[in-house]
């Protein structure tokens, strides 16, 4: 297998069934799904549900009890096949960039071009510093860089020996806010353009949608869905990712006929299997509830919180139910003024109550 190859090809990464367990505890837990050739894919969930784990498998830091890893044509671990580290033609960005403080930037980013000839491998620094935008600090040792400059140096260096596939392991977390938005969206862009297969860890729902053509939401090291952001945002496929992934109210309700009872109103039930008097919960995003300003509305506005663009209204209704309602900010209601609801029945999602697949 080679281990150079060229920065152009694209290379697919495919989990089939794999686990990994510390001790007594499943960290991942008969992972499956592959990620496309050229493909922004990141792996989505909250502290300690597996990502690092999963990167570390694909990367070979990491062996699996059970299933199989290929990358590109190669089966790179299971059965009686184990391809090291480093000959996976893989890159890694940590969050801590793990720089070497007694090398330059451009000694940092040759680093992984051992044993080219010194002209091609000062071409190849010079290339890579340009595209990260550091050319003028070559010379300079980690101390003496930003966050920021330090984040792009570790990006340089993984780009340097052009890997198939790019693991990012929260690199962004380290920075400010405004720098991490301009470095996450150009490093979006360098690798869209390499068409370098990218898998990215993050806790970061925002910053997962931003940045990716699909995401996986992983709990407890099950894989709960993977999908376009707005299929994982609008047609959650559990309880757990439609909590997770963004806003949610969950008001309880009952299986009747061909929808769901619940206190504020009958839904639509979306898919079969359900049985009538099944107990069920109604998921509700605040962008899909509307109200209007009315003395004599049944609810009250009980809570407000401005965030700019827009303003996240908390409604209580008769029996002390609470919903959440997004509206522009353009006029900003007070607490206690009474208003009748309005929900877009259409996005509603029913979930029964459900058990994890590791319980
Ligand atoms: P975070 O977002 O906090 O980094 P994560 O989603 O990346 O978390 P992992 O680091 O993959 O989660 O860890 C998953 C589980 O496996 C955790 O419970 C963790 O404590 C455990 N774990 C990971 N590596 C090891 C190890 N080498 N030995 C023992 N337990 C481990």
């Amino acid at each position: 297998m080679a281990v150079v190859g060229d920065d152009r090809t694209s290379t697919r990464v495919e989990l089939r069934g794999v686990s990994r367990s510390f001790g007594g505890l499943r960290a991942v837990s008969d992972l499956n799904f592959s990620i496309e050739a050229g493909e922004f894919f990141s792996i989505l969930g909250p502290s300690g549900c597996g990502k690092t784990t999963t990167l570390r498998l694909i990367a070979g830091l990491e062996r699996p009890d059970r299933g199989a890893i290929v990358i590109g044509d190669d089966v790179v671990a299971g059965g009686q096949c184990w391809v090291s580290p480093e000959r996976r033609a893989v890159g890694i960005v940590f969050q801590d960039y793990a720089l070497f403080p007694h090398l330059t930037v451009a000694q940092n980013v040759g680093f992984g071009l051992k044993g080219w000839p010194r002209q091609a491998m000062r071409l190849r620094v010079a290339e890579l510093l340009a595209l990260v935008g550091l050319e003028r600090l070559d010379a300079r040792y980690p101390h003496e860089l930003s966050g920021g400059q330090c984040q792009r140096v570790a990006l340089a260096r993984s780009l340097a020996p052009a890997p198939r596939v790019m693991l990012l392991d929260e690199p962004f977390s380290n920075l400010d806010a405004d720098l991490r938005e301009e470095l996450r969206t150009e490093t979006r862009r360098i690798l869209k353009e390499r068409g370098t297969t990218t898998i990215l860890v993050t806790h970061e729902q925002e910053e997962a949608f931003a940045l990716s053509d699909r995401v996986g939401v992983l709990d407890r090291g099950c894989l709960q869905q993977v999908g376009t952001p707005p299929e994982v945002y609008h047609r959650p496929a559990t309880r757990f990712v439609a909590d997770f992934v963004g806003k949610a109210d969950f008001v309880p309700g009952v299986v009747a006929g061909q929808g769901v009872a619940a206190a504020i109103g009958t839904f639509p039930l979306t898919g079969p299997g359900w049985e009538a008097g099944q107990p069920v919960e109604v998921m509700i995003r605040p962008d899909d509830v509307d109200f209007t300003v009315d003395p004599d509305g049944p609810a009250s506005i009980s809570g407000v919180r401005f965030l700019g663009a827009s303003v996240l209204y908390e409604l209580t209704l008769p029996g002390g139910l609470k919903i959440h309602s997004l509206k522009s900010s353009t006029r900003t209601l007070a607490p206690g003024t009474r208003v009748r609801m309005n929900i877009d029945a259409a996005h509603v999602i029913v979930f029964p109550r459900e058990r994890a697949c590791n319980e």
